[in-house]
């Protein structure tokens, strides 16, 4: 097991990558602290956990909130006696979120509070917690809009993504020396309910898939993937890096027909 005896703080794991990869650390011996404003999402991806002996336990916490955020971490080491992992992976995708001039500053600043904000206050709180454990490893959500212009614009996401990346490679440099890897996972268009209710049509869906060289939306299972090798010590020598899963769409110019 690639995680026997860690202990997994996954935020947005009522659904979609969170949940995923909730399910899967599980399989490799993590216990893990399911945080969402879901409750009924988080208690059931915990049900999921449970049904199958393995150790979960829910907690609500908004992480646009700084209190939510230190207590979600206070639960996770009051609940399972310390914290390992943390993956920062909560995030929106308003439908009202379009380019600079459509875009309303409240959409705007929402965004950016749990996108954004919300990463740095699960480090704030996370990375205290990781120091008392010997170190460990954090993972945060940023996507591949953080690495190229959408000519379908979603303004205030975007933004949002590459503050997450360039805040990852900043906590990466300061906390290499402390046993600590920060690590942005970049994830491709996905078939989870945050892409599809974006992309509300078939055309909207198709218009997306042109520019993907595999020709098909990624699935949460595939982004779980590869956030395991980021939490386990197989990439103990990966850290400030953009993790990209995105079946191919950062590297292409054209695609093929
Ligand atoms: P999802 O909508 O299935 O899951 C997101 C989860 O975050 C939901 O359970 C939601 O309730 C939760 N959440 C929202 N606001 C929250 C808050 N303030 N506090 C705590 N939890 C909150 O979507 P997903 O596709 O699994 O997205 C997970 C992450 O992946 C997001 O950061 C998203 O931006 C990113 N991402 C998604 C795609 C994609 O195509 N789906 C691509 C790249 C990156």
């Amino acid at each position: 097991m690639r995680l026997k005896d860690k202990v997994a703080l996954i935020t947005g794991a009522s659904s979609g990558i969170g949940r995923e990869t909730a399910l899967l650390f599980a399989r490799e011996g993590a216990k893990i602290v399911v945080v969402d404003v879901n409750d009924k999402g988080g208690l059931e991806t915990v049900q999921m956990l449970k049904d199958k002996n393995q150790d979960a336990a829910y907690v609500h916490a908004d992480v646009s909130k700084a209190n939510d955020c230190a207590e979600m971490v206070a639960f996770a080491e009051n609940t399972f006696g310390k914290l390992n992992i943390l993956f920062n992976n909560a995030g929106i995708m308003h439908g009202d979120d379009g380019d600079a001039i459509s875009t309303e500053e409240n959409i705007w600043d929402l965004t950016m509070n749990i996108n954004a904000k919300g990463v740095f206050l699960g480090c704030k709180y996370g990375i205290s917690a990781l120091r008392r454990a010997g170190g460990g490893s954090i993972i945060n959500t940023a996507s591949f809009v953080a690495l190229l212009g959408a000519a379908t614009p979603q303004i205030a996401y975007t933004a949002s993504k590459g503050a997450v990346l360039s805040m990852t490679r900043e906590l990466a440099v300061i906390h290499a020396r402390e046993n600590i890897r920060v690590n942005a996972l970049c994830p491709g268009p996905l078939r989870t309910d945050l892409l599809m209710n974006f992309l509300d049509t078939e055309a909207k869906k198709q218009r997306r898939l042109v520019h993907v060289p595999m020709g098909r939306f990624g699935e949460a299972k595939e982004i779980a993937a590869a956030a395991l090798y980021l939490a386990s010590d197989e990439s103990s020598y990966v850290t400030g890096t953009e993790f990209t899963v995105d079946g191919g769409i950062t590297a292409a110019y054209v695609t093929p027909e």
